[in-house]
């Protein structure tokens, strides 16, 4: 057979008990779950910035990146919240390179699925217990979603997954606001189709299980951009795009509707430095429109301690190894601009 089980995994309830997530953390996520789920449903007019690596890496690197949003996020927290994107697995375009992680805790070695779930679990509590911020990541591989839904607030799916049965339909069972991100092709209806999915209760398998979903009303759309049939990249964080998207979602019977930009990937067409400019569009647009006001709820941004990327083997200390992001002057520059725009924005 041309598939060999190496290893039994830990199941989800065997990694919880050997890691548990103390009360005190539990209780600090639970708060802060609400306090994103009153952005999606427009209780909290508070802007939501998602933010960090392409690619949580290393544990320190990622660590000491946190542990400077956190100072950030206290002198912005009236107008902004701020959640680390602390992503452990890796889409891959071809199934070639790093995966993450949760593939590889260490990227110069090969696959260590075992010791990987632990180091991924590891880093998402480290970073809830040093800075008080619950995580956001990737959902990937939805069957292992409940290794670390305990501790984040906050889920993606992914432009190569958004289309995936199982992903829409485990991402209706999850508890914390998902965003579903346009496919590389761009289709909004795609998009749409998947939260309109998410939203609502479905009967499934799951990891062996027959289970029964709630629908999750914070499920919500991220654009980031998609690829012409000429490998093109083509933005989609433009004024009129954002108001496409807008009398597309009131179309359909989805409820909280919501958009977060994803500024880099195709909106950037990798070119990171972009990143400022298009998230100060994407906020004059939002000082503009009334209707844009409410319906951009986020931005997501690729930054990391030193600007671009690098390859693995060159040992760069906080210089992503994946896509390339923003450096900590850039960064902190962005968020003090989104800040000044959200205190101007006056719907
Ligand atoms: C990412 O967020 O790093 C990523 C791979 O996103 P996308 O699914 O939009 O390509
Ligand atoms: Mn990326």
């Amino acid at each position: 057979m041309g598939l060999e089980f190496r290893a039994k995994l830990p199941s989800s309830a065997e990694i919880r008990e050997q890691l548990p997530l103390p009360t005190e953390l539990a209780t600090i996520k639970a708060k802060r779950d609400q306090e994103i789920k009153d952005i999606f449903s427009g209780k909290s007019k508070r802007f939501l910035l998602i933010i960090g690596p392409c690619s949580a890496d290393h544990q320190d690197p990622v660590l000491e990146y946190c542990n400077r949003l956190k100072e950030i996020a206290k002198q912005v927290e009236d107008s902004i919240m701020i959640v680390p994107r602390v992503y452990t697995n890796k889409p891959r375009t071809t199934g070639e390179g790093y995966k993450g992680m949760l593939h590889q805790p260490d990227p110069e070695k090969g696959a260590n699925v075992a010791s990987g779930i632990a180091a991924i679990r590891k880093l998402h509590m480290e970073v809830l217990r040093e800075t008080g911020l619950s995580t956001a990541d990737e959902m990937l591989y939805p069957d292992n979603l409940r290794y670390l839904s305990d501790i984040m607030s906050y889920i993606a799916v992914g432009a190569r997954s958004v289309e995936n049965q199982q992903h829409r339909l485990v991402a209706s069972g999850t508890d914390v606001p998902i965003g579903m991100k346009n496919p590389t092709s761009g289709d909004m209806g795609v998009m749409l189709n998947s939260i309109y999915a998410a939203q609502h209760p479905h009967d499934f398998i799951f990891r062996e299980w027959e289970v029964r979903s709630d629908g999750n009303p914070y499920a919500h759309a991220i654009l980031r951009g998609s690829q012409s049939k000429h490998g093109q990249m083509m933005p989609n964080y433009h004024y009129e795009d954002l108001k496409l998207l807008h009398t597309l979602y009131s179309e359909k019977d989805l409820v909280n509707p919501a958009v977060v930009v994803d500024t880099n990937h195709c909106n950037s067409g990798k070119h990171y430095k972009e990143q400022l400019r298009i998230a100060q569009e994407v906020m004059h647009s939002r000082k503009y429109s009334e209707e844009l006001a409410t319906f951009v709820k986020g931005l997501m941004v690729e930054s990391y301690l030193l600007e671009g990327n690098c390859k693995v083997e060159e040992h760069v200390f906080g210089k992503s190894i994946t896509d390339a992001c923003i450096g900590w002057e850039d960064t902190v520059r962005l968020i003090d601009n989104v800040y000044e725009y959200v205190q101007q924005t006056k719907f």
